[in-house]
């Protein structure tokens, strides 16, 4: 898509949008406010604490969103006729912090800023209470949470659907230096942002049979019982009085306590099945090693369809809609495969709620749906056993069958004879697929393609890839149904709220509107040479550097010089994503330190966060590693300032608020081919950290965009990795042509880290000179190379500003505000649907 139709969509849609009033509320909120303070007060007598203010405020925005979101579903009501709504069902939503982003939003910081004053407490070290809604797992989550803040700015009608987890994924802990994983009771203290909507309560049931009536209809009579209750999270827009919904699901059981048991004593037993259901919304991603780990996640995923369709069909129905407009009016979009469920369940109300004919509800059923691939690992696609799902949904089975069949009956007509083609597009797998365990299974991919009139990837190189690799057969039958959409991050929260002193100097020079129209950016182009705007964006970076090092005092008790260079990684840590490269950067540079400590050395300070998913060995022993090579570099006399290696525990949104701003570099390692987009990479260039990167994911679009030679690229790029491997990859030669890299990898093996013990990582060695599937032996010299490069720049300070200032300039492209442009015209409008 050309820039300019990316903004008429853009447009468009702001023009169905309410336009801004000036803030006319202070008196509200402050009205709002000293009612809920006094409450809190109430409670506990005194001088407030950070936590009632920080309640007490959250509280009174709440009321005050309440009325906009009033006044946003009116209007959406109004136009229901000719406005689609998108419902965007995710299983993960990682918003963080509401507090900040709502005052804001609102314009009210001020006011609040003098109302906490009057207590004696300062804004931040308030908003600093509110505990982050950490209900995701990284990028995919967080661009969901950034794009109900473009749905919110561009007035966009829309759902976001997702459930209401108890505790998150987990928090992270550093035990002698290994991950520990405990609950995230993120709602100990309450939600002060929720509105629960007892009237939005939809039945879900799970197991039982089917009934096949006289007339030949099918009933599904489900075991058992639950409740879906919804609760509200809304999220303002910045320059409107528009708002967008969160809508998140809360399972319950049906039947009240067992009264029997109860009496007889079986307090316990009396409420097993309440237990039962309230587990499903415990945790995002409960461990999938076990069949209940994997049963409780398909409960989760059927539920947060069910609950969602069944609140969409009753909306349309409420608002007058006729049953076969429903397609035409409704978007349903599945973030990944997690909500691929969504076809069949809509095809099952169709069909046996509502009456209609297996046609009609089809037709109804691809309008509707479309469908974001986020991963090319064929093992990260899910696959549901057929055993499971006849169990808990065979309803659902049934008509997966269904539309299985007709699909594969088309292609006969289409392709006769290629039955091999057939067995490759089948929603069916057969027994003997790679981690079957001899299983048939659904591929929940599949159905997801097969029911949805869009498929897009998430950055230029991805889309082309998915059509090349793991859709191939569908790309080749279906070629309009494939696009791509490059993800975006919203500049609200990750430029204005995470850097305002950057916000500052923006504003002075280009005016306030860019957090609006991020392409506006484009205007730093011409003062990039400016050495008072590069001195500006170094000022700023030194003073968030400093926070950033108060901060790892503060939480690691360790001192890090602020004039060193900040190099970052902060991710999820997985093998793809080469934090292990980042390691084996250090420990040469530590050991070089170490044979030349008097040569004339850049100082560098690595900082690296990240979760590793819990049942995931290798990632954790990488975590481990980052924590055995920081204590001994950072207890070495000898390396001093000129090396530290910091890892921050426990990644979440508002680390990475406080970490982005203050980093000088970004590191997007991974592997060519094999990270989707990247987001983090987006928020790093937005704040003026320069990339070094592989030719990889949204990468490359940055790099065109800002100029590929203020970018320090190096690696394989995908086709070279593809004949790499091709030829038979051999990890060892590389190792062994490299003195360098082999004294890193024999420091690691013969325990030069790990006090000796030879053991410890073993696993991890044997995997780099065995298959590194990852081709870190291969990158590993262009990598070492490329981070010569990057100290040469980094002495010379006004070269290195004058090239963030070119990174930034370049970034206006990557505003959720243009994704969301982008997805209303080539997925969600009805124009799409021919
Ligand atoms: C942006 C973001 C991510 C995604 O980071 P990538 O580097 O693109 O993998 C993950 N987690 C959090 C908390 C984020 O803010």
């Amino acid at each position: 898509m050309t820039v300019t139709t990316a903004r008429q969509a853009l447009q468009s849609i702001k023009a169905l949008g309410a336009h801004f009033k000036p803030a006319t509320m202070n008196d509200d909120l402050s009205q709002h406010f000293k009612t809920a303070l006094r409450h809190e007060l109430s409670q506990c007598p005194g001088q407030p604490s950070r936590d009632s203010l920080m309640r007490a405020a959250a509280g009174a925005c709440r009321e005050l969103l309440a009325t906009r979101w009033a006044a946003s579903q009116a209007a959406d009501r109004e136009r229901a006729a000719d406005a689609r709504r998108v419902h965007y069902l995710s299983m993960e939503f990682l918003m963080g912090r509401a507090l900040g982003n709502a005052l804001a939003a609102l314009g009210l910081d001020e006011t609040l800023r003098a109302a906490f004053a009057e207590q004696g407490q300062v804004l931040p070290e308030v908003l600093e209470r509110e505990p982050d809604a950490a209900l995701g797992n990284g990028g995919l989550g967080r661009l969901a949470a950034c794009f109900l803040d473009s749905f919110a700015e561009l007035g966009l009608p829309s759902f976001g659907y997702g459930l209401r987890y108890q505790y998150g994924m987990f928090a992270q802990g550093i035990q002698n230096g290994r991950q520990v994983e405990t609950p995230d009771d993120w709602m100990a203290l309450g939600n002060a942002w929720e509105l629960p909507r007892p009237e939005l309560r939809y039945p879900v049931g799970f197991g039982g049979h089917v009934r096949v009536e006289a007339d030949g209809s099918r009933h599904w009579q489900p075991a058992e019982r639950l409740i879906a209750q919804a609760y509200d999270f809304i999220v303002p827009a910045h320059h409107s009085e528009r708002v967008s919904t969160l809508r998140q699901w809360q399972a319950s059981a049906a039947a009240p306590i067992d009264f029997d048991a109860f009496c007889r004593g079986d307090h316990a037993g009396a409420a097993r099945h309440r237990v039962a259901a309230e587990a499903i919304n415990w945790v995002l991603y409960p461990d999938d090693s076990t069949e209940a780990g994997r049963e409780l996640r398909l409960k989760q995923e059927a539920l947060l369809v069910s609950a969602s369709l069944q609140d969409l069909i009753a909306r349309h129905l409420n608002e007058g809609g006729a049953l076969h407009q429903l397609g035409r009016r409704n978007a349903i979009h599945l973030n990944d495969t997690h909500p691929a469920l969504a076809p069949a369940e809509l095809m099952r109300l169709l069909l046996d709620q509502h009456g209609l004919g297996w046609d009609e509800a089809w037709t109804i059923t691809r309008q509707a749906c479309s469908y974001t691939n986020h991963t090319l690992m064929p093992e990260a696609l899910e696959k549901w056993p057929l055993g499971m799902l006849e169990r808990l949904l065979p309803r659902h089975l049934e008509i997966i069958f269904e539309i299985n069949q007709r699909f594969l009956d088309e292609l006969r007509q289409r392709v006769p004879g290629d039955e091999a083609l057939l067995s490759r597009v089948s929603l069916i797998e057969e027994e003997g697929g790679y981690g079957s365990g001899g299983e048939r299974r659904v591929r929940m991919a599949h159905l997801a393609i097969v029911a949805s009139h869009r498929v897009n990837g998430v950055a230029a190189l991805h889309s082309e890839l998915m059509v090349q690799t793991i859709f191939a057969d569908f790309a080749r039958l279906y070629p309009e149904r494939f696009i791509n959409v490059t993800n975006g991050v919203t500049p609200r929260r990750w430029l204005q709220q995470a850097n305002p002193q950057l916000a500052g100097v923006l504003d002075a020079r280009l005016g306030q509107d860019w957090r609006q129209d991020l392409s506006q950016l484009q205007g730093l182009r011409a003062l990039a040479a400016d050495a008072g705007l590069g001195a500006e964006f170094g000022r700023v970076k030194r003073a968030n550097k400093q926070r950033l090092a108060a901060l790892v005092g503060r939480e690691l008790g360790l001192a890090i010089n602020p004039d060193s260079l900040f190099d970052v990684q902060i991710k999820r840590i997985h093998e793809y994503k080469r934090q292990l490269l980042n390691l084996l950067h250090v420990i040469a540079r530590y050991q070089a330190i170490v044979a030349q400590p008097d040569a004339d050395w850049t100082p560098r300070t690595v900082l690296i966060a990240g979760k590793a998913a819990s049942a995931y060995q290798m990632a954790k022993s990488v975590i481990q590693l980052a924590h055995d090579v920081g204590r001994v570099v950072n207890s070495d006399p000898r390396v001093g300032d000129k090396l530290k290696l910091v890892f921050l525990p426990n990644y979440g949104v508002s680390l990475a608020e406080s970490i982005i701003p203050a980093a000088d570099l970004s590191e997007q390692i991974s592997t060519a081919g094999t990270e989707a987009s990247g987001t983090g990479n987006m928020k790093f260039a937005m704040n003026g950290a320069l990339t070094i990167g592989t030719w990889d994911g949204a990468n490359i679009e940055m790099a065109e965009a800002f100029g590929t030679e203020n970018m320090f690229t190096f690696g394989l790029r995908t086709e070279a990795v593809a004949q790499i491997k091709a030829l038979g990859y051999d990890p060892r030669l590389y190792v062994e042509q490299n003195r360098q890299l082999q004294q890193v990898i024999d420091a690691i093996a013969n325990g030069g880290f790990s006090n000796g013990d030879t053991e410890r990582y073993r696993a991890l060695v044997d995997k780099l000179l065995g298959s590194d599937p990852y081709l870190l032996m291969a990158d590993f010299a262009d990598y070492l190379a490329t981070q010569q490069r990057v100290d040469a720049l980094y002495r010379d300070p006004a070269a290195w500003n004058q090239r963030a200032i070119l990174n930034v300039a370049g970034m206006g492209w990557f505003s959720t505000d243009r994704t969301i442009a982008e997805y209303v015209d080539k997925v969600w409008s009805a124009s799409t649907l021919g």
